[in-house]
């Protein structure tokens, strides 16, 4: 695809750091294996640039949307969560909604956190773009949404035969990483953007010498995102077994020897939230996170408890999702 050449919702109007100072929110009740819903919604909370913009209720004061509404669904929810500090609510709001988010999500069964977190993006998503249903796929990468979450890949594939270069870009709103190979964060990333080599089978039809050459083809971020959400891949589809490995990941990281190109100073991140899943499968066992809330402090947010912890513990644990924040 090609990348968006004007913008549904302004990227300026992104604003990353939290607008409002208050005290944590509460904690969210189980309503039977809600885990993995109360996990992310946590984490979707403590997202400056998402929480800034529902909290200002931009969206609910223009939607029109007479059915189903998951922006508005998620400012009400922000809402009640951060006004119920020192206790807990019911996520009845988004757990009534679950069928609408995914109609295979069935209530009172586990589901995939990594899962859920991409349909609850892309609910957010079809409820930015329900009124310009027409705009094209380009154009559909920059909504608000996508302006906080959204960042491009480029795939590039080099002819080994006449060295001709041929790119292509994909938006994502997250990035999934092998960590088969890797214990650390940054090793993970590297292996994301090691090339990979096309031939025998996978030979690459090349449009400027018309051979079938060999060829080497490239994945590198492009345009990085404002929220950064990595998903560790820890449960293989074809064994269905977990890899419970530690993974060590850093507090501000760098990006820039994962960018295609870097103009000017490379993008840093800070972490602002992990998710964790405990157990030996993703629909079995139990998932928590741990989130930095506006005052500054961290907290583990494990279904209806919020304590507060270091920074110390947060960088200990097995991950599950990482949501990076891009400093200022
Ligand atoms: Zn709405
Ligand atoms: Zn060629």
């Amino acid at each position: 695809m090609a990348l968006p050449e004007r913008d549904l919702f302004p990227p300026q109007k992104i604003c990353m750091a939290w607008q409002q100072r208050r005290s944590v929110g509460g904690g969210l009740c189980n309503l039977g294996n809600t885990c993995f819903l109360n996990s992310v919604l946590q984490c979707l909370t403590y997202t400056p640039p998402l929480a800034n913009y529902l909290l200002s209720h931009e969206h609910s004061r223009s939607c029109k949307e007479q059915g189903f509404c998951m922006m508005c669904t998620m400012e009400g929810h922000i809402e009640e969560v951060l006004s119920c500090s020192g206790s807990a609510i019911e996520p009845t709001l988004v757990v009534n909604a679950l069928p609408r988010i995914g109609e295979h999500f069935q209530l009172g069964a586990q589901e995939d956190a990594h899962e859920f977190f991409c349909y609850a993006v892309d609910a957010m998503q079809r409820a930015c773009l329900s009124r310009s249903s027409d705009w094209d796929t380009s154009c559909q990468a920059s909504t608000v949404i996508h302006q906080v979450f959204g960042g491009f890949l480029r795939s590039r594939v080099t002819c080994l035969s006449c060295q001709a270069v041929s790119d292509t870009y994909e938006a994502f709103l997250a990035i999934p990483l092998d960590i088969k190979a890797a214990s650390s964060l940054t090793g993970a990333l590297e292996d994301f953007v090691k090339p990979e080599q096309l031939d025998g089978e996978n030979g690459y039809k090349c449009s400027k010498c018309e051979q079938l050459a060999a060829a080497s083809k490239r994945l590198t971020i492009h345009r990085s995102s404002n929220v950064l959400t990595l998903c560790l891949k820890r449960f293989d589809a074809f064994s269905g077994r977990k890899i419970n490995k530690v993974v060590r990941y850093p507090e501000y990281l760098d990006l820039g020897a994962y960018m295609s190109e870097v103009a000017g100073e490379a993008p840093l991140y800070s972490l602002y939230a992990v998710l964790v899943h405990e157990g030996s499968g993703c629909q079995t066992g139990h998932y928590y996170c741990f989130v930095k809330a506006s005052d500054g402090c961290w907290y583990e947010m494990n279904d209806d408890s919020v304590v507060l912890c270091d920074i110390k513990t947060v960088l200990r644990q097995r991950a599950y999702l990482l949501f990076y924040a891009r400093r200022e």
